[in-house]
């Protein structure tokens, strides 16, 4: 659906909703009916249901002439179950993961794949296309993809919720054009559809806040325990951007003044911690054998106290930073995602404890602690929920950067 932009273009695109809306709510429905339900012009249905049969969005069905001899049934239409609506991108530190919902809204498939922390994003993007061509079987169709929502490490500022619609974000040139993520010019070039950009936690902090461990809660704190440390924040039921994008940064907060240097700059960060990197350097300083998370794991299934000790002291440097946000904000459910969850136990117990003897008393027993449960794709079904922008979540949140106005212009009449 990359029409271009303009008020016409954006009353045909309503009335494409309108139309997708109603097969969505009802199922197959015959042109008549749909007439009924609209209330478009004929002329005008029948256009834009060319123009949905054209792009794979709307399939036809003639069904089987009735045995009462009425004559040929009418020809009725539905939603093609393998026409993508939305795709999400996590463009995490070492690797990629996409999702797609289909018209009718479901996740018609996720896929993961692991890449070096240095892949130029041309072959990221490379990736992500391979990636999102194997959903559905390879039957993914994206005649009707209407954007991407993409995550990308480190700090999305995008527009202020404030700010009239199409002015510049914060992140402006000299010329006072927006300046577009490479991604977004890629992934554009390769899909032709808009590329909404946020954070990869915050995206996947919405993920959980909608689908996954948080779902329905309205006061959510999300940690993703990964290569990086970072969260997101739900409260008074909005996802929480923060006036430069830089919300739920928790891997950013000091626990140990006389610390290690941080990748962020600064000493002593949550990050130089309870990082994978930092626990795995840990483990491995005090004499234990691991070069990944599962064989941590591993170690501490197998009940080795060198494993546990150690996840004790990061549970704890954990608990206490969640105390402190949980102070804060007062949150009802706290999740606790990425790799490092799957220590279990080991991590979770220190975890509970720190907040127990840090949080206010009062709020003692009203924070549920949970494991997320969406998995690694959490971040890309953050996307597809930034680009459906259904969720009340995102009620009065923007709907994330998109690219520079002026590559609209360039798509012609
Ligand atoms: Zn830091």
């Amino acid at each position: 659906m990359s029409h271009p932009r303009g008020p016409l273009s954006q009353l045909r695109r309503g009335h494409e909703e309108l139309v997708l809306g109603l097969l969505r709510k009802h199922g197959p429905l015959s042109r008549g009916e749909l007439g009924k339900h609209c209330g478009l012009s004929r002329t005008t249905l029948y256009d834009i249901l060319a123009d949905l049969v054209a792009e794979d969005a709307v399939v036809t069905a003639t069904p089987q002439e009735s045995p009462r001899g009425r004559g040929r049934p009418a020809e009725t239409l539905t939603l093609n179950p393998d026409a993508g609506q939305a795709i999400g991108i996590d463009f995490a530190r070492r690797g990629l993961h996409v999702a797609a919902v289909n018209l009718a809204h479901e996740i018609v498939g996720a896929a993961s794949e692991p890449h070096a922390a240095d892949l130029p994003w041309e072959e990221r993007v490379d990736l992500a296309e391979r990636l999102v061509g194997t959903l559905t079987g390879g039957g993914l169709r994206l005649g009707a993809l209407r954007a991407i929502g993409v995550g990308v490490v480190g700090p999305v500022s995008g527009p202020d919720p404030e700010d009239e619609p199409g002015k510049p974000g914060p992140e402006v040139e000299d010329g006072g054009e927006p300046v577009p993520h490479p991604v977004q010019l890629l992934l554009r070039e390769r899909f032709g559809v808009p590329v909404l950009l946020d954070n990869n936690t915050r995206l996947a902090a919405l993920g959980e806040s909608i689908w996954g461990a948080a779902a329905g809660g309205r006061d959510v704190l999300y940690l993703r325990l990964s290569h990086g440390v970072g969260g997101g924040l739900v409260v008074g039921g909005s996802l929480h951007r923060g006036a430069y994008g830089l919300s739920g940064e928790f891997g950013h907060i000091t626990v140990d003044r006389d610390g290690a240097r941080c990748d962020c700059g600064g000493t002593g960060c949550l990050e130089t911690v309870a990082s994978i990197r930092a626990v795995l350097d840990a483990y491995r300083a005090e004499g234990g054998r691991a070069d990944d998370v599962p064989e941590l794991v591993k170690a501490v299934k197998a009940g080795e106290a060198r494993a546990i000790g150690l996840l004790d002291g990061v549970g704890v440097a954990i608990g206490g930073v969640l105390a402190a946000v949980c102070n804060a904000i007062g949150p009802s459910v706290i999740v606790i995602g990425g790799e490092l969850a799957e220590t279990g136990e080991a991590l979770f117990d220190p975890i509970e404890r720190a907040l127990s003897t840090h949080v206010m008393p009062v709020s003692l027993h009203r924070v549920s602690l949970r494991r997320a449960t969406l998995g690694e794709v959490a971040g890309a079904l953050g996307g597809i929920a930034l680009v459906l922008h259904e969720s009340p979540l995102l009620a009065r949140y923007p709907a994330g950067q998109d690219l520079a106005p002026g590559l609209y212009q360039q798509e012609g009449p």
